[in-house]
């Protein structure tokens, strides 16, 4: 059979050109020969001027049919019993009868407005008020955010500039309020930093570096200098966004270990870190439904297994 192959299984090479041709006559400005990926990717050095943010970022929409489509293709290529939006339930996975079960149930936004630069408050003061959100209740946008917000930022990250951007788009004014001693400090060196100040200054972000709150107290935000301990209060405070980290979601895990025998956990679950954690973790985890000596992973393995499974990259 010919033709594009569906969802999982289309190897590397559909993310990574395997080979490169030249554009046939294709010259670029300085006279050398443009190389073309031969699946259609094209590999060029480009003027940053040249380069427009994506207007789509971030995602607010997701492709129900390319989910369909890799869930068709677990379906139909390996046989798995695939049911979306669904629930697993401890209840759920008992009425299954499971030989050996993996969790993968990520993480949850922290509420608790812990910081490790306050190590000794466990909870926040003033966060189970109804006008302190997370930064993922802000992206789902199903709770009400108010003209004023004050953002505590304790990751550092681009997350947190996408979450004061888009409530900055939706029309507030923002004040970031940054445990750390630059904003956004990850971002120097993936090297989007003056990409993003330079946006969310345009838009009139406005913060304070080297601080943390004490206390949420109605509409007031008590902050304190780190290093000084000076406190200040941020007055007239709509709502409160806490960047704060994340915990992991383990509570299916914990229902079910002791329970159902066989049971594995991987990913944010387990502790939330990054994306190839959890890649690597979940394929041990599935080794490991064979026995605990398949958790080894032998020189060559992998590329011997996508070559017996996947088959050669297109
Ligand atoms: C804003 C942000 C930016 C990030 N950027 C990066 C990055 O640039 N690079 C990187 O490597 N990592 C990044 N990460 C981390 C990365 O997304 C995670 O490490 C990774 O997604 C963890 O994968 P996972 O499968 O463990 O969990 P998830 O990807 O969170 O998947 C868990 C899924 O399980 C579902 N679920 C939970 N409970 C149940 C249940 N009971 N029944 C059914 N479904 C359930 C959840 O809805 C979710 O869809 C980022 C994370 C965030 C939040």
């Amino acid at each position: 059979m010919t033709g594009r192959r569906g969802g999982l299984g289309r190897g590397l090479g559909a993310l990574i050109p395997a080979a490169t041709e030249m554009v046939p006559g294709g010259l670029d400005g300085d006279g050398v020969p443009i190389p073309r990926a031969v699946n259609g990717a094209v590999f060029r050095e480009i003027p940053l001027d040249e380069i427009t943010p994506n207007p789509r970022q971030p995602r607010t929409a997701f492709d129900e049919d390319a989910l369909e489509e890799l869930a068709a293709s677990l379906r139909g290529r390996f046989g798995v019993d695939v049911r979306l939006s669904t629930e697993a339930t401890p209840q759920l996975v008992r009425e299954l009868a499971p030989d050996g079960v993996v969790v993968a149930t990520g993480a949850l936004p922290s509420r608790s407005g812990f910081s490790s630069v306050n190590p000794l408050v466990d909870t926040l003061p003033g966060v189970d008020q109804d006008n302190v959100l997370t930064s993922w209740d802000v992206l789902e946008g199903e709770r009400p955010v108010g003209r004023r917000v004050v953002v505590l930022d304790d990751d550092g990250t681009r997350a947190v500039a996408g979450v004061c951007e888009v409530l900055l788009d939706r029309g507030s004014e923002v004040e970031l309020v940054s445990r750390w001693n630059a904003l956004f400090p990850t971002t120097l060196t993936t090297l989007d930093m003056a990409h993003l100040y330079s946006r969310l200054f345009g838009k009139g972000l406005a913060y304070r570096l080297n601080a943390w709150a004490g206390a949420i107290e109605g509409d007031r935000v008590v902050v304190f200098n780190l290093y000084t301990g000076a406190a200040e209060t941020i007055e007239d405070v709509d709502t409160v966004v806490l960047a704060a980290g994340a915990k992991a979601n383990d509570g299916l895990y914990l229902a079910l270990k002791g329970e159902v025998g066989n049971v594995h956990r991987f990913g944010d679950c387990v502790a939330p870190r990054k994306l190839d954690h959890a890649v690597y973790e979940g394929y041990i985890a599935g080794r490991e439904l064979w026995s605990a000596d398949e958790r080894y992973i032998y020189e060559g393995e992998l590329e011997r297994w996508e070559e017996a499974t996947v088959g050669s990259p297109m």
